[in-house]
């Protein structure tokens, strides 16, 4: 199976080197050529099965041999056995065919661990087989950044820099970031927002010579393989709720588009999905897209989400090439658009597909607190703020009543303790097994929102760079 960029002009890939290549050297995002499909049969199979068992069917799917079959089984189980519930990601019910799907019970308390923790096992392997280092670079919006150090913490193989916006994430989620004592491990503090730090990232990967010296790789939600490693919950839930003989939706509360573009995955795989149910906090740009066909960014509003406070939605450039029937000309006129002026129009067949696919709805941050409470209130189940978005959506999508509707629960009440009590005068205590995260001493690196200065820093702290020099 060969991976193709989005924008055309890069050459396509196997599973492996897109997994270490993270974006498409013309900037644009890997996809699969075509799409693998699960047969009904397959899918009823996947009931009763673990966690880690229906993950390494769904991904073997797309490897193309490149990890060979018993890696990716021991990978899968390993990442999932560490989580916190023997289901890996359990669903609750919160009212008639209305589900909670709790992503959270990973070491970060965030659905990233999800994907997160087998990728750190997929690279240090396809590095093992490539021979040498590579220097892991990304951007966080908060919980990306905790993810990934949690998860490379063990790798021998990558030096690992993650940008996170100064004074932008929670004190939970920066101390998940800057407690690691790992001296292959850098927690870095930019002055701006999450698409600051995104945009430096980028300008780190389109910088062709520096990219290749430090063996550059990404695992931002732009790596087709953290998407890829999203799909199996998608198959999990809804074979727990019917599936392959029922319909279901999914409302998923939205950021950067990598969550809910693993529903369409799931969809196109063969998962009878009903709708995928965008969930936006204040930050609307995608309801406003889907609204309106313009996709125009806006300042970014701190909210009480912060892991949503984002204006470029990096993987809707995938959702784009799906919706223009994988038209990269079209893709590339709009990324232009979006370059020089901050927006661009999504033209009309591609604007009805998307339609056809997907909903959008903006939760404020009055709903997202009502939410909280009377989900408290009514089913005694506590969510956290984003999830809170997702809840908000559900209700107001157009749904046939018989489907079962999924929020996927991103992340634990618990590693927002300031937003819940001020939002619904609620208490989230840490689970124990993190109690040592509030006192144990940070280390936190300052470097300017500016990719010289950031690139003088990898390189001084890259061992990769070391090693390809001559
Ligand atoms: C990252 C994140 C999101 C957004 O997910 P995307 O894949 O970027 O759309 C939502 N909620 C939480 C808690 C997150 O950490």
């Amino acid at each position: 199976m060969r991976y193709i960029s989005t924008r055309g002009e890069a050459p396509s890939l196997d599973f492996s080197e897109a997994l270490l290549a993270g974006l498409a050297r013309d900037g644009g995002l890997y996809l699969p050529e075509t799409w693998p499909r699960v047969s009904p049969a397959e899918i009823a199979a996947y009931a009763g099965r673990p966690f880690h068992a229906v993950a390494f069917d769904i991904i073997r799917r797309f490897t193309g041999g490149t990890i060979p079959d018993p890696v990716l089984a021991a990978a899968t189980e390993a990442a999932y056995a560490g989580f916190g519930h023997q289901a890996v990601t359990p669903l609750q019910q919160i009212g008639p065919n209305r589900f909670v799907l709790e992503l959270f019970h990973g070491p970060t308390l965030a659905f990233k661990d999800v994907a997160m923790q087998l990728l750190a096992r997929l690279m240090d392997h396809a590095l093992g087989v490539r021979g040498g280092r590579a220097t892991i670079v990304g951007a966080t919006s908060g919980d990306t950044g905790g993810a990934a150090i949690e998860a490379f913490r063990a790798s021998t193989r990558t030096d690992v820099f993650i940008l996170f916006p100064d004074g932008r994430v929670s004190d939970v989620q920066r101390r998940m970031m800057t407690t690691p004592g790992e001296a292959h491990i850098h927690a870095l503090a930019i002055p701006g927002t999450f698409d600051d730090c995104q945009n430096l990232v980028k300008a780190l990967f389109n910088a062709h010579d520096f990219r290749d010296s430090i063996r550059l790789s990404g695992v931002n939600s732009i790596n087709w393989a953290r998407i890829v490693a999203q799909v199996s919950y998608y198959f999990v839930a809804a074979v727990a709720l019917g599936a392959p003989h029922r319909k279901v939706a999914f409302a998923v509360p939205t950021g950067n588009f990598g969550d809910i573009f693993a529903g369409h995955v799931a969809r196109r795989m063969g998962l009878p999905v009903e709708t995928l149910v965008i969930a936006t906090n204040s930050n609307d740009i995608l309801a406003r897209t889907l609204a309106t066909g313009r996709y125009e960014m806006a300042a970014v509003e701190a909210t009480s989400s912060p892991s949503m406070d984002i204006q470029i939605s990096s993987n809707f450039e995938r959702l784009l090439f799906e919706a223009t029937e994988r038209d990269a000309g079209a893709v590339r006129r709009m990324m232009a658009g979006l370059r020089q002026s901050g927006a661009f129009t999504v033209p009309e067949p591609a604007l009805a597909a998307i339609r056809a696919g997907f909903q959008a709805f903006r939760a404020g941050e009055e709903a997202v607190a009502a939410a909280i409470r009377e989900t408290r209130d009514r089913a005694a189940y506590l969510t956290d703020p984003h999830t809170a978005t997702g809840i908000v959506a559900a209700d107001r999508a157009a749904i046939d009543p018989a489907v079962p509707i999924v929020v996927l629960a991103t992340a634990a009440p618990a590693k927002f303790p300031e937003e819940m009590r001020a939002l619904a005068g609620a208490e989230a205590p840490l689970p124990a097994r993190l109690a040592h995260l509030m006192s144990a001493p940070e280390r936190i690196a300052r470097v300017a929102n500016d990719a010289a200065a950031l690139m003088d820093f990898i390189r001084r702290n890259a061992r990769a760079a070391e090693e390809a020099a001559p």
